[in-house]
């Protein structure tokens, strides 16, 4: 799904293929965004599971 493999901005672990993940993100202001993997590499931050539950 992505270019480079996303890595969890708590462990730094990198999120395998069809593993569940928490994304943090901004909502975009501008609508009808079609660029959504290049907007998610920029603003969002990744999770894994280990790391949400232990937030959680
Ligand atoms: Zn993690």
């Amino acid at each position: 799904m992505f270019g480079d493999k996303p890595k969890c901005m708590k462990c730094g672990k990198e999120i395998e293929g069809e593993e569940e993940v928490y994304i943090k993100m901004k909502w975009p202001k501008r609508k009808g965004m079609t660029e959504i993997k290049a907007y998610l590499q920029n603003e969002a931050a990744f999770l894994c599971l280990q790391c949400f539950e232990q937030e959680a």
